[in-house]
């Protein structure tokens, strides 16, 4: 793999799962975790003995353990919310810095070489509170985030690449599991503009899956408010098998068991398509906001690229091919793309040659801005209205000034708070945070102060005031804002991951298996769950041996035994 000093990884962050991937001189690679995948779950579990667990053999036990269990934690993150598992709580930054740290250590062992700088892909509608909880949760892993990359912007790099010499319109669509984002983009000359942006941050693929539940809930009658977490979490696992087997089929099956009985819930694709109306009529506002904002129409889109494992359901690809008469491409697995664009990104910033013809530039996805008072009359103002300082889609980075100026003689300090959004009233728009600043004080008239916002590459605001009487800057670090973690809040953090003990790696694989016989044995009934138990009872003689050979064999005969037994309850 050549020279991997100074190594920069790119990282697909998702909500269901995360990859790892190095730019090399064959492009974008891939790589595998322990277990020779490249989707590494975004699950964290403790297990039994109190360990940390990552990935595959955590999402094995949502089913089995929830409440030591914890998934799709990265809508939270820059919030207060705490997840708990077991006796101790974690926020989002902190279970994402387990997926991180996770992955950054599979790449290490791939690699050969310690891992240390990385390039994060989020949302392109994160908003800053988001992005800055990114990057503690980077370095809460000991990674150095050296940017983060748009989503999407990582998946036209991506699909971008073949066609440096032409002059192409992108559209990329985007649905993850917990997020929906559209943005376009414009390659001309080897130069990647990201025109607009806009999304849904609450809209995903789990949504459809909650939709099938509720259906499924439906189906089962009274028997469904008695279930308790572990039934409620398989039927949860069966609704999201469902909706993968209806992108390939016209109908599903799956098998329900409850207590003494088993179900079978149906579920027809045209009736799915039904139920998720209001889901699929989100859809469309953002792709058209995403068009008017860059000036376009939908016929200025040459390509449309489908990124996120919820892209696969075919009733995304008939909306985008209504809306925009462009068939969508995929032929990079959507699940990978932007992965494999993030490092992209990482060559870039490596500077590898053979990325020399390629310039980016990305843009703002939002406006950013003050509260103001508006005068209205001689003696009143009205307070409440949104101050634009950087409008939505300038190219980043930017940085943009206004002027502001105090509304009392002798004033002597102003407040101002930090919006993001669209609206003209702030109340209506997101609140990143309150920042004070002194000025002189003036009897005599008014003071003024400018009002400079800087926004980086990474999507990162910097505010500075400075009043411009004395011309003394104040570089405001933006405060109260709930979500925030501070710097020594990330030290501290960073010092108590590194005290959490992480199961080891090379037992990780037989701990999937258990886990998994464990998950099967929940969900089976009758003698198919006492043969389970006697599979796990000589699962656990095998491993007491340590005998690698007998435990590998016995390790693939479990797969393809569990394989089968997975594709018999949804069919
Ligand atoms: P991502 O965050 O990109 O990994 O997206 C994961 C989402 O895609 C989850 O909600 C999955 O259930 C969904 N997904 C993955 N494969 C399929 C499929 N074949 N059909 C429908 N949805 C899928």
């Amino acid at each position: 793999m050549g020279d991997n000093v100074g190594t920069v990884v790119g990282i697909d962050l998702g909500t269901t799962n995360s990859l790892i991937s190095v730019f090399t001189d064959e492009g974008s690679v891939l790589i595998p975790n322990g277990s020779g995948k490249y989707l590494t779950p975004s699950v964290v579990g403790l297990s039994d003995k109190k360990d940390i667990i990552v990935g595959e053999t955590a999402r094995h036990r949502l089913v089995s353990h929830p409440k030591l269990t914890a998934a799709r934690f990265k809508r939270y993150m820059g919030t207060q919310r705490e997840f708990k598992l077991g006796k101790k709580s974690f926020r989002a930054e902190d279970l994402s810095a387990l997926v991180l740290k996770s992955l950054k250590s599979d790449a290490e062992a791939h690699l050969g070489c310690p891992v240390e700088r990385a390039i994060i892909s989020v949302p392109a509608y994160f908003n800053d509170v988001q992005r800055k909880a990114t990057y503690a949760a980077g370095k809460i892993a000991g990674l150095k985030v050296e940017r983060l990359i748009n989503e999407p912007t990582a998946a036209a790099l991506a699909y971008g690449l073949n066609s440096v010499e032409e002059e192409d319109t992108f559209l990329v669509v985007d649905l993850g599991g917990g997020t929906f984002d559209v943005s376009i983009l414009e390659i001309f000359s080897g130069v990647m503009e990201v025109r607009s942006s806009a999304g849904d941050a609450f809209l995903g693929g789990e949504d459809f899956t909650d939709v099938i539940v509720k259906e499924f809930e439906a189906q089962l009658g009274k028997e469904a408010d008695k279930l308790d977490d572990i039934k409620k979490g398989l039927l949860r696992d069966l609704a999201n098998r469902a909706k993968m087997k209806l992108s390939q089929s016209d109908d599903v099956t799956v098998r329900f068991q409850n207590k003494k009985s088993e179900k079978s819930l149906t579920l027809k694709r045209e009736h799915f398509e039904e139920i998720t109306k209001k889901l699929q009529d989100r859809l469309r506002k953002p792709i058209q906001r995403a068009i008017m904002d860059a000036g376009m129409r939908a016929e200025d889109i040459d390509r449309v690229v489908m990124v996120g494992g919820a892209t696969r359901m075919p009733v995304i690809r008939k909306i985008v091919t209504r809306l925009l008469k462009v068939f969508p491409e995929h032929s990079l697995d959507p699940d990978e793309v932007i992965a494999l664009g993030s490092a992209v990104q990482a060559g870039l910033l490596t500077r590898h040659k053979a990325l020399d013809e390629i310039v980016m530039t990305d843009v703002c996805p939002f406006t950013l801005g003050t509260d103001v008072a508006v005068q209205t009359s001689a003696t009143t103002y009205e307070t409440g209205h949104f101050q634009p300082v950087i409008e939505r889609n300038t190219v980043i980075p930017a940085s943009r000034v206004v002027r502001n100026a105090t509304l009392q003689k002798g004033q002597q300090k102003l407040e101002l708070t930090i919006y993001q959004g669209e609206s003209p009233r702030v109340i209506e728009n997101v609140r990143l945070g309150t920042i004070t600043k002194y000025v002189p004080i003036n009897h005599t008239g008014y003071e003024e102060v400018d009002i400079r916002f800087t926004y980086d590459v990474s999507g990162v605001l910097e505010v500075l005031v400075t009043s411009v009487s004395d011309q003394k800057t104040q570089r405001v670090v933006i405060e109260g804002n709930p979500g925030s973690l501070s710097q020594s809040d990330i030290d501290k953090r960073f010092k108590e991951l590194a005290k959490l003990k992480i199961h080891p790696k090379d037992k990780s694989e037989n701990a999937e298996l258990m886990a998994r016989l464990k998950a099967a044995y929940e969900s089976h009934l009758g003698d198919l769950r006492t043969h389970i138990n006697h599979l796990l009872t000589q699962f656990e003689t095998v491993l007491e041996k340590q005998n690698d050979t007998d435990i590998q064999l016995m390790r693939s005969e479990l797969r393809t035994w569990l394989d089968e037994l997975d594709a018999a309850d949804v069919f």
